[in-house]
């Protein structure tokens, strides 16, 4: 797991195990607060022992930016804190979270200790603030990865925790295409000094005007291409033909996962216009 001091008190951990997902802490005198947990244990635990014991406070509070297994189900391990989400991320988790890691861990013996922790507090609408020591955390609805989606603005330092609304390649698939690309307009237009994307490297100041851009021509790219094997015969196959580089994006992000990220967006795209029989040209304004 990578580990590395984004701003005073403000942490950020990536793991080396899977798809390069991102947790942050910030911490305060008293206590500290953790955005999001590891996909594993080991890493989640790695997490808790490092606040512990370089930090010296213990977690009271945990931020899900999202349902999703990779974000969530972590929270097990920080007995006795409080864990603030979405209002729908708590539902989800109870739907859908709890047969999920039922599955898995049939699977995978390193899930045995494993139980989800729906969130205590949610909220639906708007914004919800939290005060750490010297700096307010404001939580804010960003969707399009998922529908519960949060992202978390550290307002002091200017570092948005994304959650996976922004990621290296961005992945619609439990989601929504126009959804997303309003949540990546919206957050390029924030005045961020970081982007700690949900999952991959922190992005910078100076290169978020072009991550920007990038992830949304991504969008339109692969949207374009989901219409055209639309209108084919077989259209299925033509979207194999579609590589990632075709649509403006590498694939050497994610631990390798990008391509495979990529045909299920496209296969999604395809799926949604075929029942929608929605073929007509996008009308597509900034
Ligand atoms: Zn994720």
């Amino acid at each position: 797991m990578h580990r590395e001091r984004v701003s005073e008190n403000v942490y950020w951990f990536q793991s080396e195990v899977y798809a390069q997902v991102t947790a942050g802490v910030v911490a305060g005198p008293q206590w500290a607060v953790v955005i999001d947990t590891l996909a594993l244990p080991d890493e989640t635990l790695a997490i808790r022992e490092f606040i512990e014991r370089e930090l010296n406070v213990p977690v009271r509070y945990i931020i899900n930016t999202h349902y999703h297994a990779d974000h969530t189900w972590g929270n097990c391990f920080f007995p006795g804190a409080t864990i603030i989400a979405h209002s729908m991320c708590r539902q989800l988790l109870e739907e859908k979270g709890i047969v999920s890691l039922e599955s898995v861990r049939k699977q995978n013996q390193a899930f045995r200790q494993v139980k989800i922790v729906l969130p205590h507090m949610t909220f639906d609408q708007g914004e919800l603030t939290l005060r750490v020591g010297k700096k307010n955390l404001i939580l804010m609805p960003a969707t399009g990865h998922s529908a519960d989606g949060i992202s978390v603005l550290v307002e002091e330092d200017r570092i948005l925790f994304a959650g996976d609304a922004f990621m290296p390649i961005p992945y619609i698939v439990d989601g929504d295409i126009d959804e997303i690309a309003a949540s990546i307009k919206r957050i390029g237009k924030m005045g961020l000094e970081n982007i700690v994307q949900g999952h991959g490297d922190i992005i910078l100041r100076g290169e978020i005007e072009a991550a920007v851009k990038e992830n949304l021509a991504y969008l339109s790219a692969v949207r374009k291409a989901a219409r055209t094997a639309a209108k084919r015969k077989g259209g299925v196959d033509y979207l194999d033909e579609v590589a990632i580089e075709d649509c403006g994006k590498s694939r050497v992000h994610l631990g390798g996962q990008s391509i495979a990220l990529h045909q299920r967006n496209l296969r999604a795209l395809y799926k949604n216009i075929i029942e929608k029989k929605d073929l007509s040209e996008e009308t597509e304004g900034e």
